[in-house]
């Protein structure tokens, strides 16, 4: 962007905001210049609001001079979205990180965007509530950015996504128009339910910048299983046999054997590396529920041939069955220099399905894939494994990564279940979406961001 420009912006900015605010230095874009895919892009300025009031003046200066704006949270994203590709102003929103209430008997917590979601479990647990959406990522995530992105993780097959917790949100629009939905109450038919078309709205449509979420109270009692399987079809069976048998696990993950081995190798936790898949199997509830629930689950396992190796019977030691999983991500980032972690989701009868098509199409493209993901859910995470200095192997992960989103297109799926789309995915959006579908996505876009200032080139297809 022009100099001139930039200088002109950031001298506005400087009239409400302080100096340790605002950043032109090369080191501090550099800093906001990527989140967890490789996807890069400089911003020209960073700005870090500390108050609404902060974001509705930059969203009043970027929407007159016409300069993109990116919001980040933790920048942990997964789809780009938060890579100010575009350049113009990185709104970090970190500092804005107070829990502002938790109220037990209205069984709320409203915070600020860049509370990490870490944080808002802590605080809820502290008056024996619950709030569950557990991205993997919940140490350094904000809740700002999962209400963006309609975060997701283990917990969500029993609790549902981050959607079904969010009650009431304080947006600031382009122009520095601050809105409000929703509120502290469970029920409200009072208006079109405009809250819900900013959630997973990736930052395309303004900045969420007060988020007042519903607690549940918190379950006594966590119990698991560990189970390894020779075929990894009987894995996939094993679930949906135990789901529509009236079983509803609080949790359900699946690692393949590949997955097994780089968290093996980056941590020995002795876990069945000679099998092809691991399934991670949890429920909650009162102890006696738990140890009911263990017993019927072990019971259908039995059927498909599982054997299970560990059994958690209380919340300290399932809590030790699940630490495998959390290291995953970055276990597999030792594999290869670059990866790429799809998202797909299919109906649950469809899995065993899809695992043939990655299987086969990282045979075929020769790029090693290795699968995770919240089986139970259906949403899988193929990560490709690869070396971006490579461009032949780079056209090779292209194809292999739209094969992918196309074979779960095909069953009947969806191209994200959790990550979004950002940048990395919008290249099957058509094929996903009507052009009628797209032109009224666009629509909806420029009522609340006429000049597209927010997050352009992400979540929507280019017209
Ligand atoms: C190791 C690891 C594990 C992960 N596990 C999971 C998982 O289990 N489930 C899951 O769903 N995701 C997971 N993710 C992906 C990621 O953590 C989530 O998408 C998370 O919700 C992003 O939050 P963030 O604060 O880091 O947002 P960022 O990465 O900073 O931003 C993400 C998007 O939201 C927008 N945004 C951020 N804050 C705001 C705001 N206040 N207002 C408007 N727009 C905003 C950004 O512009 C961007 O488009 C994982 C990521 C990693 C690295």
């Amino acid at each position: 962007m022009k100099d001139r420009r930039i200088d002109e912006a950031v001298t506005r900015l400087r009239d409400r905001l302080r100096p340790d605010q605002i950043s032109v230095r090369l080191a501090e874009r550099l800093a906001y210049s990527y989140d967890a895919t490789w996807v890069e892009g400089l911003p020209d300025i960073v700005v870090h609001a500390e108050s609404t009031a902060d974001v509705a003046w930059v969203l009043r200066i970027a929407d007159e001079m016409e300069i993109p704006v990116t919001p980040r949270g933790g920048g942990t994203g997964l789809a780009g979205g938060a890579v100010p590709t575009t350049g113009g102003i990185c709104l970090n929103l970190a500092r804005m990180n107070r829990i502002l209430e938790i109220n037990p008997i209205d069984g709320i917590a409203i915070a600020q965007p860049g509370v990490t979601t870490y944080s808002l479990q802590k605080a809820a647990e502290s008056y024996g509530l619950f709030y569950p959406p557990d991205p993997a990522s919940l140490y350094m995530c904000t809740i700002g950015g999962n209400v963006a992105t309609n975060a997701g993780g283990p917990c969500c097959l029993k609790y549902g996504v981050t959607r079904d917790y969010v009650l009431g949100l304080e947006i600031v629009i382009p122009g520095g128009k601050i809105l409000r939905w929703g509120g502290r109450v469970m029920k409200d038919v009072s208006s079109y339910d405009l809250k819900q078309l900013f959630i997973g709205s990736e930052g395309t449509l303004g900045v969420i910048t007060e988020i007042t979420v519903r607690l549940l109270p918190k379950p006594p009692s966590i119990g698991g299983i560990a189970v390894a399987f020779e075929k990894i079809e009987s894995a996939c069976e094993a679930v949906t046999s135990i789901l529509s048998n009236g079983i509803l696990p609080l949790m359900a993950e699946l690692m393949d054997q590949k997955t097994m081995q780089a968290v093996e190798a980056f941590h020995p936790y002795g876990l069945p590396i000679e099998a092809e898949a691991l399934l991670l199997l949890a429920t909650d509830g009162k102890e006696e529920a738990v140890q009911t629930d263990l017993a019927r689950m072990i019971r259908v396992i039995d059927a498909f041939g599982g054997q299970v190796i560990r059994v958690a019977e209380d919340t300290e030691s399932a809590n030790q069955l699940w630490e495998p999983r959390r290291q995953v991500s970055p276990a597999i980032a030792r594999l290869a220099p670059h990866k790429l972690s799809e998202d797909i989701t299919v109906p649950r009868s469809q899995i065993p399905r899809m695992i043939q098509h990655i299987q086969r199409i990282s045979r075929e493209s020769n790029i090693p894939i290795v699968i995770y993901g919240h089986i139970g859910d259906g949403n899988l995470h193929p990560t490709l494994l690869f070396n971006r200095q490579n461009s032949e192997e780079m056209r090779r992960v292209a194809k292999a990564a739209l094969q992918i989103l196309q074979a779960a297109l095909d069953l009947g799926g969806t191209l994200s279940g959790e990550h979004g789309i950002g940048i990395l995915k919008l290249d099957l959006l058509p094929a996903a979406f009507s052009p009628a579908a797209i032109e009224k996505l666009w629509a909806i876009k420029l009522i609340f961001d006429p000049k597209n200032i927010m997050n352009p080139g992400k979540k929507l297809p280019i017209l």
